[in-house]
């Protein structure tokens, strides 16, 4: 009588120096099946650098094994060892249950006498299970303190060098750290994320990872908001907290201030939704999208492109609509796009040049005293808490508010720098400067002279652009 068996191998990246390769392993559970009379082996099952330790990892020839076992495409199991199969006692007690069920099954391991097919044996393997869990669980732990005690001490951790700075982690690299500030002064100006990835995908700037793919959008906004910039030491992205309940500071050159990265962040966290729900969405891919307005029905009016336009033709390329009575507007209203933005183009350089007085001293945040208070009292808080001077849950209690005093005041600095920032960034040199903007910092510039512009019937047959059929409306 033949017993068919699978054979189960697994490599993993445990880097514990005792990594059997997948050939070897298959190798002696074949020798070892040899020697018993009717075994043969009909199936390898091999999990390639998975580790059975790890909870979330799914190792797929694991779970055919298992349903092969099940539905008696196999009639037992052979491993190299036990904890090649099972590391986690829940996937041992599913293994289990298999063998529970089909008492039939034969199961076998080339290191030890283990056999799931009796109540000792599974017994035995529960046992053996939970100490192999055990020790991996104790050597996590160690590498996790060691990762803890890098970061308390503000020393570099592993990886490849981050963005910014030369390969010993240490020394700014210029051109990099000119590109970081160059992008932080577009975004608080108000330039889009995609906008600035775009450029630096022209530029083919790539990261030391160096994968030979262009910058993603995801990889440049980890760029722009590591908390390493301003010289803290980062944890998985977050700024490390050490045991005195401030902030780690790394023993790097930073690149720009705390204010800076935290106003960087607040843009493009959305944290500042707030401030922005004030403003109007600037998704837009024409100049007056959303600010024109249709003074029939008052709905704000949309770009089209016209579809009768064809390269070399004359008249506009696209048109400002109101929407159509289904959308929300009443349809009537439409006005040639371009003639419109360049009149208003000129409207907003005469505005500018008025404007044109020299730049404003920054104002300082009146908040700044507060919030070093507040972060002061939390810092002492924390360390009189680790330090058992006081209860948790009293240091708790006293916490909440000023923790949230602490968040509030953090919001309120962030509008003003983003403010600040905003309004030296937004005065340009009409019209050269300008037509260099993207489309958003265009959009930005009108908005800081004109809430709405709204926009009379032409009637019919008019062809000519009037500009008598705007009202616009000033900001101040
Ligand atoms: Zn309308």
């Amino acid at each position: 009588m033949v017993v068919r068996l699978g054979g189960y191998a697994r490599i993993s990246l445990d880097k514990d120096g005792e990594e059997l390769g997948v050939e070897r392993q298959r190798r002696d559970y074949r020798q070892v099946a040899g020697v018993r009379p009717g075994w043969e082996v009909a199936r390898d099952y091999i999990d390639n650098d998975l580790s059975a330790f790890k909870r979330n990892v799914v190792r797929p020839e694991f779970e055919r094994l298992l349903v092969d076992l099940q539905s008696g495409v196999i009639e037992g199991v052979i491993a190299y060892d036990l904890d090649r199969l099972a590391r986690q006692p829940r996937d041992l007690e599913r293994l289990i249950d298999v063998f529970e069920d089909r008492t039939e099954l034969v199961f076998c391991t080339v290191t030890n006498d283990i056999d799931l097919s009796t109540s000792d044996g599974r017994t035995m393997a529960r046992v053996m299970v939970a100490f192999a869990n055990k020790a991996s669980a104790d050597t996590g732990r160690r590498v996790a303190r060691k990762h803890r005690e890098l970061a308390d001490a503000g020393k570099n951790g592993g990886g490849f060098p981050p963005f910014g700075w030369k390969a010993d982690r240490i020394t700014i690299d210029p051109v990099q750290a000119e590109l970081i500030a160059e992008a932080h002064d577009a975004l608080l100006a108000g330039t889009r994320l995609s906008t600035i990835t775009a450029e630096w995908q022209e530029k083919g700037i790539r990261t030391s990872r160096n994968t030979g793919k262009p910058i993603t959008r995801v990889a440049l906004k980890g760029i722009l908001t590591n908390p390493r910039l301003a010289g803290f030491r980062a944890v998985k992205g977050q700024k490390h907290i050490g045991p005195d309940g401030k902030p780690v500071m790394g023993m790097w050159e930073p690149i720009c201030t705390p204010e800076k990265l935290d106003a960087v962040v607040a843009v493009l966290e959305g944290v500042n939704s707030r401030y922005r729900a004030n403003n109007l969405s600037n998704n837009h891919k024409y100049l007056l999208s959303g600010i024109l307005r249709c003074a029939e029905c008052g709905t704000r009016m949309i770009a089209n492109m016209r579809s009768s336009w064809k390269e070399g033709s004359k008249g506009s390329r696209f048109a400002y609509r109101c929407p159509a009575a289904t959308d929300g507007g009443c349809g009537k209203v439409s006005r040639a796009g371009e003639p419109l933005d360049q009149h208003i183009i000129n409207l907003i350089h005469d505005a500018e040049a008025r404007l044109n007085a020299p730049a404003a001293e920054p104002v300082e945040w009146p908040g700044a005293a507060r919030l070093a208070e507040v972060e002061q009292e939390i810092g002492e808080l924390i360390s009189a808490m680790n330090g058992k001077k006081i209860s948790a849950a009293t240091a708790i209690a006293m916490l909440e508010p000023l923790e949230r005093e602490r968040d509030e005041l953090g919001y309120e600095r962030n509008r003003h720098t983003v403010e600040q920032m905003k309004a030296s960034a937004a005065t340009v040199d009409l019209p050269d400067e300008f037509e260099r903007l993207p489309i958003e910092r265009q959009r930005s510039v009108v908005m800081k002279h004109i809430k709405a512009i709204v926009v009379q019937p032409a009637g019919r047959g008019a062809r000519k652009f009037n500009p008598d059929l705007l009202d616009v409306v000033w900001t101040a």
